[in-house]
């Protein structure tokens, strides 16, 4: 983990959609956030009686995995911020991409206290398994409070750092936490590239790192986080822990996988990256 813990942010001013690159070096360049009118924002419910599941994963779309980079919804420029905890080795190989509040931490609308940041049910198991894969771990979060001018940037720093603090004490390694500033126009429409459903964020930190968008895994609680990784070619697993509300159809809304809890959502990647390695070697031995 970088001691200076920079608060960074790429700004990528009308970049075009499908490419949204990193444009500037973000633990070098810290710029304001651009003031829009900005009024609505994805609330969604504290998972209260979040279902349980056990062994739930459902195999939920064989066929739907059909590369569409979509055409409906995402925005097509915008900024994109990046807060980056580590330097990184990672060259060409898949990542998996977590959200973060609802999947990975519990639900607390708003908050940048490190002291009210806390695992989900599975997730403390979950994160010992994904760290274990050796795959880079990045969390991609909509933080639309910033524009909002609930807390500031900087206060995101903090929550960088308390994520850092509770990947290692499940032996994983935080790669990466890549987040949206922006919050959607009063209409619901979205202007910028990389607030999900859109796929800014997984490009950028892709691009950042030298990741393998097609291999990677996008975990989420919502179908704006399906929706996310599949635009980006992820595979991408579903916690229905009851933060879903609207279940907005879409044909990239439909996830790979559905589980209930983190640790079940661990554990299919775990089993799936089990099920190519040995044909990947075979591959390589007959290369
Ligand atoms: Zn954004």
């Amino acid at each position: 983990m970088g001691a200076a813990g920079a608060v960074a942010r790429a700004a990528c001013r009308a970049a075009p959609a499908r490419h949204q690159g990193l444009c500037r070096d973000c633990r070098r360049h810290a710029h304001t956030v651009p003031a829009r009118p900005l009024s609505r924002y994805r609330c969604e419910q504290s998972a209260g009686s979040g279902q349980r599941g056990r062994r739930r994963a459902l195999r939920a779309a064989a066929a739907a995995r059909d590369g569409d980079p979509g055409s409906d919804g995402a925005a097509d420029a915008g900024d994109v911020m990046a807060l980056m905890r580590a330097p990184l080795q990672l060259r060409s190989r898949p990542a998996i991409f977590l959200d973060k509040d609802g999947t990975l931490l519990e639900d607390v609308p708003y908050n940048v206290d490190p002291a009210r940041i806390a695992l989900a049910p599975g997730a403390g198991e979950g994160l010992r398994m994904l760290g274990a894969t050796g795959s880079p771990l990045i969390v991609v979060s909509n933080q639309p409070g910033v524009a909002l001018g609930l807390f500031p940037e900087a206060a995101l720093e903090g929550v960088a750092k308390r994520l850092g603090e509770l990947f290692a004490l499940h032996g994983a390694t935080l790669g990466g936490f890549y987040f949206c500033p922006h919050a959607p126009a009063a209409d619901g429409s979205i202007h910028c590239a990389c607030r999900k459903p859109g796929d800014g964020l997984l490009r950028q930190a892709a691009e950042a790192h030298g990741l393998a968008l097609e291999g990677s895994w996008m975990i989420g609680d919502i179908l704006n986080d399906v929706e996310a990784g599949r635009r980006a070619g992820c595979q991408t697993i579903l916690i229905a822990n009851g933060n879903e509300t609207l279940w907005q159809p879409g044909r990239l809304r439909v996830p790979d996988y559905i589980v209930g809890r983190f640790d079940e959502a661990a554990a299919i990647v775990i089993a799936q990256q089990a099920r190519h390695a040995p044909r990947a070697q075979h591959l390589r031995a007959v290369a």
